[in-house]
């Protein structure tokens, strides 16, 4: 099964892609976490898309598109996978549709998380992530067991430079410029399933379950 999640920053993208891949036993492949974690290593691609991150900006395509189509190619990746983050742009979806063509393969589902902006800039002032394993939590909704603490790795937990509130705005923006537009691509191929993330996060994950099927 073959799975994209769409939706804009701080939707719930990452929490139900999550728990998609326990359920159905594929990778959860995040693209802003490949990046955080090259940006952590101090790699030249983390250099390069900090400078982009920080901003509230996409990286640019050539950065990310062969990226993803590397990490699919890996044996884990035989039964299908969970997408998160990409594509954000037409160019990196038509990019994506290219090579899964070339074996003969196609996305399965495109999941929109719909989330109104206004709950997005509270969403993401409360999201707090762990600075070693990624792990995220939310102030009032997930908090962790300990304040500051990973309950997984028991690492620090921030606040993402790029969550802070003049980035959000900029970030929604770039979202409804560029990456919204996939909502009428992936209609067209008649693969888009909307659900609301506005409730409550078991809610989301059963309504998407009945889309996917047990
Ligand atoms: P995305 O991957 O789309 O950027 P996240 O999954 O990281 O978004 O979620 C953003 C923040 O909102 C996190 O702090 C998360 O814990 C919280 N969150 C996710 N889903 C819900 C929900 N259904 N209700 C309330 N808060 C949520
Ligand atoms: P995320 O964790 O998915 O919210 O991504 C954090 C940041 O990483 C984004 O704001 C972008 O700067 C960058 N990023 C992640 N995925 C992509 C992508 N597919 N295309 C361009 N930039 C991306």
């Amino acid at each position: 099964m073959k799975i994209i999640m769409l939706g804009a920053p701080g939707a719930g993208k990452g929490t139900q892609a999550k728990k998609i891949a326990e359920k159905y036993s594929i990778p959860h492949i995040s693209t802003g976490d490949i990046f955080r974690a090259n940006i952590k290593n101090g790699t030249e691609l983390g250099k390069k898309a900090k400078t982009y991150m920080d901003q509230g900006l996409l990286v640019p395509d050539e950065l990310v598109v062969d990226l993803v189509i590397d990490r699919f190619a890996q044996d884990d990746c035989a039964n299908g996978y969970v997408l998160d983050g990409f594509p954000r742009t037409i160019p990196q979806a038509e990019a994506l549709d290219a090579a899964l063509a070339k074996i003969n393969e196609k996305i399965d589902y495109a999941i929109n998380v719909e989330v109104p902006d206004e709950n997005i800039i509270k969403r993401m002032s409360g999201r707090r992530a762990c600075v070693s394993c990624g792990a995220t939590y939310h102030l009032e909704h997930i908090p962790p067991k300990k304040e500051g603490i990973c309950d997984t790795c028991g690492a620090e937990l921030i606040l993402r430079d790029d969550d802070k509130p003049e980035t959000v705005q900029k970030r929604l923006n770039v979202y409804h410029e560029q990456t919204q537009p996939l909502i009428d691509y992936y209609t067209s191929k008649n693969v888009l399933k909307e659900v609301d993330g506005t409730v409550d996060m078991a809610e989301v994950f059963a309504a998407i379950v009945k889309v996917l099927g047990e």
